[in-house]
């Protein structure tokens, strides 16, 4: 199957083609020119709709789209689905000190998780959302130098690392979005999943 995967970040079109190998899926980029729809929802399911049927609706094919964030519980769930403009921040460095300063008077451990929703939208108006969530504490300060975003910040006890210290494949494994991932792969690896068919009385 051929499919659009709605975002303008070339890295994750290749982290989701290399994730959808074993489904033998051509994932394809929006074409230039095509804007994303305004992700104005108030949540990650709202959003990821709003990505995949606003481009699935302009192309007339198959829309991937995904929508993440990190949730706080000293901040009752922020940043949640603002999590790209926390504080009204946009560099991965402020948005790391702002959150620090954020929970500074927070008890260790400040309890987190990473959340995913992918939602695959069909041109006949089908939806599916696959949601991913990923548990984990906010450390003091950074730690790793990999990843992006909160990366540093998030620390995974079982592992004994954040996600700035996990390899790529490492973090695919465990991460919110690899959990959707799998989700999805799992019910399409016997072909597409059944359909919902309303009744006709
Ligand atoms: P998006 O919906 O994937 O674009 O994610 C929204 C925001 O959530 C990003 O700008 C990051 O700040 C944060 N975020 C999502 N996933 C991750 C992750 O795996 N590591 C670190 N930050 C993330």
């Amino acid at each position: 199957m051929r499919v659009v995967l709605a975002t303008s970040n070339q890295g994750k079109l290749l982290e989701f083609q290399e994730a959808l190998l074993p489904l033998g899926w051509e994932l394809l980029p929006m074409p230039v020119g095509l804007t994303m729809p305004l992700e104005d929802g108030s949540t990650y399911e709202e959003n990821a709709l709003i990505k995949a049927a606003g481009i699935c609706h302009a192309m007339q094919f198959p829309t991937l789209a995904d929508d993440s964030g990190l949730e706080v519980e000293a901040l009752n769930g922020a940043p949640g689905v603002y999590s790209a403009r926390f504080g009204g921040l946009f560099t991965d460095m402020d948005k790391n000190l702002f959150l620090l300063e954020s929970i500074k008077h927070a008890p260790a451990p400040r309890a987190a998780k990473f959340v995913c929703v992918l939602t695959l939208a069909y041109p006949d108006g089908h939806v599916e959302s696959y949601r991913g969530e990923s548990h984990g504490e906010i450390l003091e300060g950074p730690r790793g130098r990999g990843g992006h975003g909160y990366d540093p910040l998030f620390y995974v006890p079982s592992l004994g690392k954040t996600y700035a210290e996990l390899t790529t494949a490492e973090k695919r494994h465990i991460s919110h979005r690899g959990q959707a991932l799998n989700k999805m792969l799992q019910a399409y690896k016997d072909g597409a999943p059944k359909r919902e068919v309303s009744r006709l009385e």
